[in-house]
């Protein structure tokens, strides 16, 4: 049987979000569960690859190239150092692409038509954004079969969240029909903090059944983990960061494949006992 990989972008127009952070522990996470699996990365800043230890300046080619000039995504698809995970780098160049794109012929499906060969290659394929709304990330909506969110448990959440959700509708209506929410996910909760909590209640309730229930703390290993150069599972297994990554790439996959990981997801009462446990730990 062909594959054809799953897109996912993950997006949502507030910076520092969390966005790449699930970009890079997602992607590891489904590539340790056996799966096939290639991060883009769509912004210029880069993030994504060094959280992978992959730095892009020691490339020649990157997303530039195949968004301005329709270079093939197989010339600069990288390994990483997780078997299974395949990387493709962005430079700080890609800022430039958004205004060499106005003008372009089929500015927004380049990366679409792009990933049509090399789908059957992959489970998934998951796209880190900017924190922007130009070109880009258009290209990335457009390619996608869905758009993950990453929601920070603070006050302002929810407006950030119904610009995203405008904009996905007007992605849908224009460009491409078949986009779907892949869902929400809750990032940096703090459970000693009360806002987290009412922000979870507001959110769920607004969007049931959209809103994972794995549940991403603030847990300062995730954010040691990419100046080592490796994603949060690799780094500290054992943290409550890499578990919950890890519980939120299993929720993801039974969506897609029966369950057969050696790893029984916990259920969601047990998992909050382990991760207050692991916060105290760490
Ligand atoms: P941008 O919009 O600039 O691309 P982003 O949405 O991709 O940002 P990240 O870069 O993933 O956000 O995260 C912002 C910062 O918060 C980073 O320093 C990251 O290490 C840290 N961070 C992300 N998630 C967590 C978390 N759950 N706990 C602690 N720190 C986190
Ligand atoms: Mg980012």
């Amino acid at each position: 049987m062909t594959i054809v990989a799953r897109v996912i972008a993950i997006s949502n127009q507030k910076g520092g979000v969390g966005k790449t952070t699930t970009a890079v522990n997602l992607a590891c996470c489904l590539a340790q569960s056996q799966k096939k699996v290639l991060l883009i990365d769509m912004d210029p800043q880069a993030n994504a690859g060094s959280g992978l230890g992959i730095y892009p300046q020691n490339f020649e080619h990157s997303i530039y190239q195949v968004l301005v000039e329709e270079k093939p995504m197989q010339d600069i698809i990288v390994e990483s150092q997780i078997p299974l995970l395949h990387f493709a780098p962005a430079r700080q160049d890609l800022a430039g692409a958004e205004l060499e794109l106005v003008s372009a012929f089929g500015r927004e499906t380049r990366l679409k038509e792009a990933l049509e060969p090399i789908r059957p290659n992959y489970d998934f394929i998951i796209i880190d954004t900017p924190p922007t709304l130009g070109l880009v990330t258009v290209n990335a909506l457009t390619a996608a079969d869905s758009v993950l969110i990453p929601l920070q448990s603070e006050y302002y959440a929810m407006e950030g969240l119904s610009q995203l959700v405008k904009t996905t509708s007007l992605i849908k209506k224009r460009l491409n029909p078949k986009l779907e929410r892949e869902g929400i996910l809750l990032t940096m909760f703090d459970r000693r903090n009360n806002l987290s909590s009412q922000v979870e209640q507001e959110i769920r309730s607004h969007f049931p059944n959209e809103v994972f229930a794995a549940v991403i703390p603030r847990n300062v290993r995730l954010s040691e983990a990419p100046s080592h150069g490796k994603p949060a599972l690799i780094y500290d297994r054992s943290s409550a960061g890499s578990q919950a990554y890890w519980e939120f790439s299993q929720e993801l996959l039974a969506k897609y494949f029966k369950p057969t990981a050696t790893e029984k997801p916990k259920t969601s009462r047990s998992r909050r006992k382990s991760e207050a446990a692991a916060d105290s730990a760490h």
